[in-house]
């Protein structure tokens, strides 16, 4: 399945203009199975979203954008509310203590907040995110060569603010998916691959 695994809405993140028929309409075209919605601290999006995709046979997954103190994160598998600023000492943890999974988002992208080299010191980040839409290719190639170096697993997501980027970057994963604890436990244990759609 093929899903975009971080996207912003209107509803949930004041940098984003997504509206969520802007997320159907544009996952129809780009042949996307599914989104996250991964809003900044927020999950006001994810219900009324997956209301209105089913009808349209869309998997809408909700997860969450987590502004850490040492970078922006991607979490799912929990749905308690996470301050910003919260280190990652605590916030890993108490993540994986809920059954979740947390992603660096955007690990080298400059002009946001990024965990850059410290990715190599933290340990128990589940996946890194090697495709960003919102980062050159220079930045997505140090997203790519700490995983490999790392041995941790690599995702795609467009991280979309416009209808436009949605679906720029996703990730395939080898199995069905057809909720977020299938998302986690694909996370964690099943294969995937980081994928440039357009
Ligand atoms: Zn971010
Ligand atoms: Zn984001």
């Amino acid at each position: 399945m093929l899903i975009d695994i971080h996207v912003h809405t209107v509803l949930g993140s004041k940098c984003s203009v997504i509206e969520i028929d802007d997320i159907i309409k544009m996952a129809k075209r780009v042949k996307l199975d599914g989104v996250c919605i991964t809003d900044h601290h927020s999950r006001s999006a994810v219900e009324i979203a997956k209301e209105r995709a089913a009808e349209h046979n869309l998997l809408i997954i909700g997860g969450m954008e987590i502004r850490c103190l040492e970078g922006d994160m991607l979490a799912f598998g929990f749905s308690e509310f996470c301050r910003e600023g919260i280190p990652l000492a605590e916030l890993i943890p108490w993540v994986h203590s809920l059954g979740g999974v947390v992603i660096a988002a955007h690990p080298f992208r400059s002009g946001a907040p990024s965990i850059g080299n410290k990715l190599y010191e933290i340990k128990g980040i589940d996946a890194i995110e090697v495709l960003n839409g919102n980062s050159s290719e220079e930045m997505n190639i140090l997203s790519w060569l700490a995983s490999l170096k790392l041995c941790v697993p690599g995702v795609g997501g467009s991280d979309a603010h416009t209808a436009l980027q949605i679906g720029k970057y996703a990730t395939f994963f080898d199995r069905k998916i057809k909720d977020e604890d299938d998302l986690v436990s694909a996370l964690k244990g099943g294969r995937f691959q980081a994928l440039k759609m357009f």
